[in-house]
């Protein structure tokens, strides 16, 4: 076997005779949450399997992941930086990982391996279970990488009254509008782009919004990606502001807080995103057993 490239032993199928293996690859790994929750759905599931962690080489993911199948390992979850990767490694893409233009969750049937995104519908899902209502919501999604790309469908499929992508340099975030144009004029939702200093402008979009939500890896260096009069024009105390990075209060949602919006960070996303992985691997006959709000509670206490 070519375990050169299964870079962590816990994630080798071979030391694991009798359980079905699966693992998050990413590059840096050792912070994942994702061995728990899975651990965690296992056992409300009663499933024999394990889940662990594989850290590919920057330059190396197809290689360890090809290395993981052939070894027996049943699905990977795929993190930072792998996610394009992943999309490419692919044999077959489901339709939201087409349009998503990225993969964060294989798996392999009958020699071939298929790539889907749970990332948006877990986005929606922890929307809804906090009471954001989305349909007819006015809603602006800062950031256009991998993240942003995964959710514009899901937040479209829910048929808001507008979605405005905003990012540093709005060409990014003209070419989202293009690539969904189509989805959008089906349910009837006026997507458009702007730069974040389109923003700061009162004239040059219809303000308040109802849901903002930060898909910019600003929060990671202690940043918001807007400016204090963006904040001004973009919240009021009904709005709700979301940011993907989890586990702190970031500088986006302080600010949000102090329009005296409501604020989540991105965990019930992760957990909600890993839900999905889960079914799609174990079988959607599980879904009516697992309990995910019950995992992200414990991460929270
Ligand atoms: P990418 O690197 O692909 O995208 C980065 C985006 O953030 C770009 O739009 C970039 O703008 C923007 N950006 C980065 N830094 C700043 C800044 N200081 N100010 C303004 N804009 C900035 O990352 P991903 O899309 O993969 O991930 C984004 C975030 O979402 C990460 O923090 C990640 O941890 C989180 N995430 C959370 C998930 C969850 O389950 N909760 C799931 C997936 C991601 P530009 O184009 O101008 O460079």
């Amino acid at each position: 076997m070519s375990s050169a490239h299964l870079t962590n032993l816990d994630t080798d199928p071979s030391l694991f005779p009798g359980l079905e293996v699966y693992a998050v690859a990413g590059n840096p790994i050792s912070h994942s949450k994702s061995p728990l929750i899975h651990q965690r759905f296992a056992e409300q599931a009663s499933q024999r399997m394990h889940y662990g962690r594989l850290q590919p080489d920057l330059d190396s993911f197809v290689q360890s992941a090809k290395a993981f199948f052939a070894a027996g390992g049943k699905g990977i979850n795929v993190t930072v930086p792998f996610k394009l990767e992943a999309q490419n490694f692919a044999d077959v893409l489901t339709p939201r990982a087409q349009l998503a233009g990225a993969v964060n969750t294989l798996w392999m049937t009958e020699g071939k391996i298929f790539g889907d995104n749970t990332d948006g519908a877990g986005l929606v899902r922890d929307l809804l279970a906090q009471g954001i209502a989305l349909h007819s919501a006015r809603i602006l999604l800062i950031g256009v990488g991998g993240a942003a790309r995964g959710v514009i469908g899901p937040l479209l499929e829910q048929a808001p009254k507008f979605l405005v992508i905003a990012n540093r340099s709005s060409t990014k975030a003209d070419e989202l509008v293009r690539l969904f144009a189509g989805l959008a004029a089906s349910k009837e939702v006026a997507l458009e782009s702007r730069s974040l200093v389109d923003l700061e402008d009162t004239e040059k979009t219809q303000y308040p919004f109802d849901v903002v939500i930060n898909a910019t890896a600003a929060g990671l260096i202690d940043e918001s990606p807007i400016s204090l009069k963006v904040v001004a024009n973009i919240f009021v105390p009904s709005s709700f502001a979301y940011d993907m990075v989890y586990g702190k209060s970031t500088a986006f949602m302080q600010q949000a807080l102090q329009r005296g919006a409501r604020v989540s960070d991105g965990l019930g996303m992760l957990v909600e995103q890993a839900a999905d992985a889960f079914l799609l691997w174990r079988g959607a006959q599980l879904a009516t057993i697992i309990n995910p709000r019950a995992v992200l509670a414990e991460l929270r206490s």
